[in-house]
């Protein structure tokens, strides 16, 4: 039997060149090696759109489209949303009874996000989120969650609040709630327009979605090696986040074009034309299936109702199991 894996992404806007080399290629992989579980979080998304919640729920649409032009098949991996398996919330509540708030206090993202979001995030959801993250594993029993290196303090918390619940409630074997374990992937810091980690929140990416004039405008005004000021200098790829894109996109033109560009044989005009051209046909399949992934929301619709239809069965024989081994079962005789 195929090892099962879990992972999810809120639907939070539109995705971009960082979600696909970081995380969309990767999901593509796996469905052929494992058998995947892979959700739209929007219970995750409240915890920052909780004013505006409407406004995320119109992303799921989009998020699932963009999964499946980058190549997604439903006939592979499970896809669903996760407010659609009512379960998530009840697994949640029951494991934050075992979970000690100082564990979620500690968690490394909990500060660097409230730092981060430009927006009040202080609530009691948001603090209680990695509690809602094991939930989201233990349901589906996921034995590998694919993360980056920096996500494995998020997964050691999963896994202690597996051990203290088996540990309390005596469950062993079949009966205990799975530790998982991470699928170590690739998660590369690809750089923004700006030079910074590509991020919406800095309003430095480069959309999958983009039209391809807009991708070309923004590449022409994305920065490069500051050090180059005029095109008879000599430039240094190391200090370029356009030169970046060529490890993605064009490696075979690595090697001619850090020469070129550390001899000024080339200019940074025409190395960001290259570049562009290259990004422009490898995305151009993406954004003509995705055009037609939205054009037909019966599609999606009947991908995410098949998705939860299984969801559901596997996650509620879970829950059932779960509460059963604690004693909340459907015996209500009163010991009197
Ligand atoms: S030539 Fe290319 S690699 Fe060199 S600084 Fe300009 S954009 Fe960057």
């Amino acid at each position: 039997m195929l090892k099962r894996v879990l992972s999810g992404m809120q639907p939070t806007g539109r995705l971009h060149l960082g979600h696909y080399l970081g995380v969309l290629k990767n999901y593509v992989k796996l469905q052929s090696e494992y058998d995947c579980y892979f959700m739209a979080a929007n219970w995750h998304s409240l915890t920052a759109f909780y004013t505006n919640y409407k406004e995320a729920h119109q992303y799921i649409s989009p998020l699932i489209s963009d999964w499946l032009a980058a190549g997604l098949d439903p006939e592979k991996s499970t896809i669903f949303v996760q407010s659609d398996v009512p379960f998530h919330t009840e697994l949640s509540l029951l494991l934050s009874m075992y979970t000690p708030v100082s564990w979620l206090e500690r968690n490394p993202t909990y500060k660097e996000k409230q730092e981060n979001i430009d927006k009040d995030i202080d609530s009691y959801g948001f603090l209680g989120y990695p509690v809602l993250q094991a939930a989201d594993i233990f349901l589906y029993k996921g034995e590998l969650v694919p993360i980056g290196e920096d996500q494995l303090p998020h997964l050691e918390l999963s896994r202690e609040i597996a051990r203290r619940f088996n540990h309390i409630n005596k469950l062993e074997g079949k009966n205990a709630i799975i530790e998982p374990k991470p699928l170590l992937s690739e998660n590369p810091k690809v750089s923004g327009t700006d030079g910074r980690k590509m991020s919406k929140s800095y309003g430095n990416t480069l959309s999958l979605s983009e039209d391809e004039n807009d991708l070309r405008d923004k590449m022409k005004k994305m920065k490069t090696d500051t050090g180059r000021v005029k095109r008879t200098d000599v430039g240094n790829p190391d200090n370029c986040p356009v030169f970046t894109y060529y490890n993605y996109f064009l490696p075979a033109r690595k090697m001619e074009i850090d020469s070129q560009c550390r001899s000024a044989g080339i200019g940074c005009i025409d190395c960001k034309n290259i570049i562009s051209d290259q990004i422009v046909k490898e995305t151009e399949p993406f954004r003509e299936s995705r055009k037609k992934n939205i054009e037909n929301p019966d599609l999606i619709k009947s991908i995410l109702e098949a998705g939860a239809k299984k969801a559901r069965k596997t996650a509620g024989e879970t829950i059932a199991n779960l509460k059963d081994s604690i004693g909340m079962n459907s015996d209500y005789r009163i010991l009197i």
